[in-house]
């Protein structure tokens, strides 16, 4: 049995709390590795040598700093296939998922190269008679971000990018889930030239999250998960003074209105509904056509291409169209929120509940299911399922379609699929969501535009990656500074306005 590590001040460093948790191949259902759980003074530790390493790394001119994003794009790039690999052997998703997983982190890196230019901060000359004014951009110095399973190399490097771009010291808790890929990723940033200590990987669970969200040091805490956790960091990190951004659950809708072309959007919706199996926050979850007739198209175009997609391990090759969830109890959960859809008098059009693989019958698959004729009181509807099951509201016309997006406590993305450049137009400026994808079923921002929910998707201020990530990572120092030969008139006693 394999035993993981942490990663501090350079190495992979064994746990000492004594308590670990289980490392599971989602695809067999058997224990794979054990990693070790954080104690509250290993978080500590790690948290003093960051602050220590933090001061060099904080003067190192900033395109230094990007010189060693450069070389870790780079060496992501080389080592993709094995990046790929380990990703997909602990989460579960297929190699082509697992590339993209990590191509979405490294673009953001590719944007941390820019640190120089986006660092620079604003002057402005003769503010007052031989006054200058300038803002300067300072890291915070001990940052932290917490991450979630389901995009083990993109989120991560969406926190630590940034972070480390803007001179802090980043200490990483990911999840427990699949922490390999994390660890690798530390030590490209260490072969890449980052200097030991000012990245430092933690694994643990709520202990080691706690610990940070309490450690006096650490400044920041960037989280990405689900809701009730972002809630509750976002709370105790402001409570304990920190800079918080928390990143929470989903539950997409995509408007489908009846001039949209049905073949489109039927091919977006198995991909955005039943991809990584569901286990994506910009996943459709709600499908939503507007109309009786929209909504028997869409059903009877939906059917033929849920009945036949390819579910298996990754290992199975390229033509499988997505693999096992992440755990049992992610299975569980998603099998009792299916029965609760039926007892509450949703039809079940494509049922996957009898789903087996054989040879895999341990594994953690789940089969594809769709409902029909779905309301927004039921569970299946006002609950993030996580898994391979797409809800369809039908809706009698385009306002009700938008109010049930608007109404639903979470915000993170949605899509309208349309031909109709006026319908489109006045979804994209009404709806209270964050990301929104026009004849685009699941609309990720890229690197240099930034990413964040809006409702119950999102709390705190500033979005992740893009120029907001530099701003959240810093903090803006204003300098007011007068050269004379002297100061002749004697002290200033009012609180004046820039003559
Ligand atoms: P999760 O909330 O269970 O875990 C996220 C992180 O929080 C992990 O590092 C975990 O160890 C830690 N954690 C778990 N329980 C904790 C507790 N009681 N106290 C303190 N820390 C705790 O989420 P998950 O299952 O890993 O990820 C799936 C969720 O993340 C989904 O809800 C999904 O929508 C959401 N997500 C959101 C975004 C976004 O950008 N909005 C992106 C990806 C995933």
């Amino acid at each position: 049995m394999q035993e993981l590590s942490h990663w501090i001040d350079g190495k992979r460093v064994p746990g000492t709390s004594g308590r670990f948790a289980d490392v599971f191949n989602p695809a067999t259902g058997e224990v794979q590795a054990k990693l070790p759980l954080a104690s509250k003074a290993e978080v500590d530790a790690a948290v003093a040598r960051a602050a220590e390493a933090q001061p060099a790394w904080g003067a190192t001119n900033p395109q230094r700093r990007a010189r060693v994003m450069m070389k870790v794009v780079e060496l992501l790039n080389r080592d993709m296939d094995k990046l790929a690999e380990a990703l997909s052997r602990e989460h579960g998703k297929t190699i082509p998922d697992a590339k993209g997983d990590v191509q979405r982190g490294l673009e953001v890196i590719e944007f941390c190269i820019g640190a120089p230019h986006l660092l620079k901060g604003e002057y402005t000359d003769s503010a007052g008679p031989g006054i200058d004014m300038y803002s300067m951009r300072q890291p915070l110095g001990v940052v932290a971000g917490i991450t979630p399973f389901n995009f083990p190399a993109m989120i991560p490097l969406w926190k630590m990018g940034p972070a480390l771009a803007c001179g802090n010291a980043f200490i990483l808790k990911p999840s427990e889930r699949d922490p390999s890929v994390p660890l690798m990723l530390a030590e490209i940033f260490q072969e890449a030239g980052l200097p030991d200590g000012v990245l430092q990987v933690v694994n643990g669970d709520k202990e080691a999250v706690d610990a940070i969200l309490e450690n006096q040091t650490v400044m920041a805490v960037g989280f990405v998960g689900s809701t009730p956790i972002a809630q509750y960091i976002y709370a105790k990190g402001c409570e304990n003074g920190k800079r918080v951004q928390c990143f929470g659950g989903a539950k997409n809708h995509m408007i489908v209105m009846p001039d949209a072309d049905m073949d489109q959007a039927a091919d977006a919706l198995v991909g955005a509904g039943y991809g990584a199996a569901g286990e994506r926050c910009m996943a459709i979850s709600v499908a939503v056509p507007v109309g009786e007739e929209t909504a028997d198209r869409l059903i009877a175009a939906l059917v033929p291409r849920i009945e036949k997609l390819k579910v298996g391990p990754y290992t199975a090759g390229n033509d499988i169209d997505y693999g096992p969830v992440v755990t049992a109890a992610a299975k569980q959960n998603i099998l009792r929120l299916v029965e609760s859809g039926i007892a509450q008098g949703a039809e079940l059009v494509v049922d996957g509940r009898d789903f087996k693989l054989q040879g895999y019958e341990d594994g953690f698959f789940v089969g594809p299911h769709l409902f029909d004729r779905v309301t927004p009181d039921m569970d299946i509807y006002r609950k993030e399922i996580f898994g391979p099951v797409l809800s369809t509201v039908r809706a009698g016309s385009y306002e009700e379609a938008i109010g049930l997006a608007m109404d639903h406590e979470y915000g993170n993305g949605t899509a309208i699929f349309t031909r109709d450049g006026d319908a489109a137009r006045d979804f994209a400026s009404r709806i209270n969501i964050g990301m929104v994808g026009i004849n685009v079923p699941i609309p990720v921002p890229l690197a240099y535009h930034t990413f964040g929910g809006w409702k119950k998707s999102g709390f705190g201020d500033l979005n992740q990656h893009g120029p907001d990530a530099f701003r959240f990572y810093t903090r803006t120092k204003t300098v007011t500074a007068r050269w004379p030969s002297g100061i002749k008139e004697g002290g200033e006693f009012n609180f004046k306005a820039m003559d």
